[in-house]
């Protein structure tokens, strides 16, 4: 009966369009909690995580007496046809693809609720639980022992069809399943994505120091470690550097859902306007998208680092707007980095005329490093 079942749930998932689907025992993580621990111990969590090291590798926290985890796979887009160029003058961002389109937790969110609805109707009494992403447990271990793909060194999941770029989600339930099998690691001997690493925050095969990885450090609202700025290149959220640099990924871009389809001028704004962006703005230009669960500081933030990349004179005016008028010191602080960046006499008069009112003490130590930078002496 449940072999039918399952049958039945691979056909209608294929109906209503999720790309990949697995299924695999419900026991719990051993090898992931392990991992975890290690992970805490060595200080590369993100935080945000759950914190709960139990609830994220035993799924009998999560429901009473689970039996399978199903496992769903969406592939997306990783190509952008069509994108406006940046140039002199106009200068532009990126957000990473995990960010193009309608937020993926939503996208996901719908397909678990359309095979919840089925499940139910085929049988009443079952339990069932959904998770993206925020959810208790590890959206990639769950993948992994689905079979939906393998763990990769650059620790992504990586499907043959698709590549990386698919969006992971789970249900667990109370129906016994039978499990799919594993994939074996087919990284072999490649280190690609270590090697490519700006920050090297693969510290082995296979494990990630989140603290120094961009794609968390673009989502952080506090000063970007200096040491981090350089590295930022026009990033504003998120980091593609090792799933671009794989070759499982070279020429997978699917165009299977509209929803995923990127607005070319939202995913790659010009930075100049994020500068004097108001909240309003900022909802209805990038609000629908998964990048912007942070708000807008960080994405302002970012922006004013990836000038520095470019050493955009014209920007002046706008980052000096900030320097001066800016009420958070973080906003502040970043465009005095990227002024000093810039440098020249301008850039050196503003950084004067700011340090003569500033009172943040960060702020005033950055506008301080900013004209050392530019050589001036205090
Ligand atoms: Fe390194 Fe970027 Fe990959 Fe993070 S996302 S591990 S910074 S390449
Ligand atoms: Fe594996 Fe190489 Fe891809 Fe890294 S770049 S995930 S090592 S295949």
């Amino acid at each position: 009966m449940y072999r039918q079942l399952k049958q039945e749930l691979i056909d209608y998932s294929k109906e209503i369009g999720i790309d990949k689907i697995g299924f695999a025992a419900a026991d719990p993580f051993l090898e992931l909690k392990q991992k975890l621990v290690q992970q805490q111990e060595l200080g590369y969590a993100s935080g945000f995580e759950e914190k709960d090291i139990e609830k994220r590798t035993n799924p009998a926290l999560l429901m009473d007496s689970p039996r399978s985890i199903i496992a769903i796979a969406l592939a997306y887009p990783s190509k952008l046809e069509g994108a406006p160029k940046g140039k002199k003058g106009e200068r532009r961002g990126l957000f990473c693809r995990a960010s193009w389109g309608e937020d993926y937790h939503l996208v996901l969110r719908r397909k678990l609720e359309q095979l919840e609805a089925f499940l139910k109707e085929k049988m009443p009494d079952v339990q069932m639980k959904s998770m993206v992403d925020t959810g208790e447990l590890s959206d990639r271990a769950v993948a992994e022992r689905a079979g939906i793909g393998w763990s990769a060194k650059n620790c992504a999941i990586i499907t043959p069809e698709f590549g990386s770029y698919v969006y992971l989600g789970e249900m667990l339930t109370n129906i016994p399943f039978e499990p799919d099998t594993p994939m074996e690691s087919q990284c072999g001997t490649c280190t690609k994505c270590i090697d490519a690493c700006p920050t090297s925050a693969l510290v082995q095969g296979g494990q990630l120091n989140s603290q120094r990885c961009i794609a968390y450090l673009t989502q952080t609202k506090d000063f970007l470690p200096e040491e981090f700025r350089k590295h930022l290149g026009n990033r504003l959220y998120g980091c593609d550097t090792c799933q671009t640099v794989c070759p499982a990924n070279k020429g997978k871009h699917t165009l299977n859902h509209e929803e995923m389809i990127p607005a070319l001028e939202e995913v790659k704004p010009l930075l100049e306007p994020l500068l004097s962006m108001s909240n309003k703005e900022f909802k209805e230009r990038f609000g629908a998208m998964s990048g912007s669960w942070r708000g807008k500081k960080p994405i302002q933030r970012n922006a004013v680092i990836a000038l520095a990349h470019f050493r955009e004179p014209s920007s002046l005016p706008a980052l000096a707007a900030l320097l001066h008028n800016d009420p958070r010191p973080v906003l502040r602080g970043t465009a005095a980095y990227t002024i000093g960046q810039i440098g020249g006499i301008e850039a050196e008069s503003q950084l004067f005329k700011a340090l003569e009112r500033e009172e943040d003490e960060t702020v005033v130590d950055e506008i301080k490093k900013a004209l050392g930078q530019i050589g001036s002496v205090l």
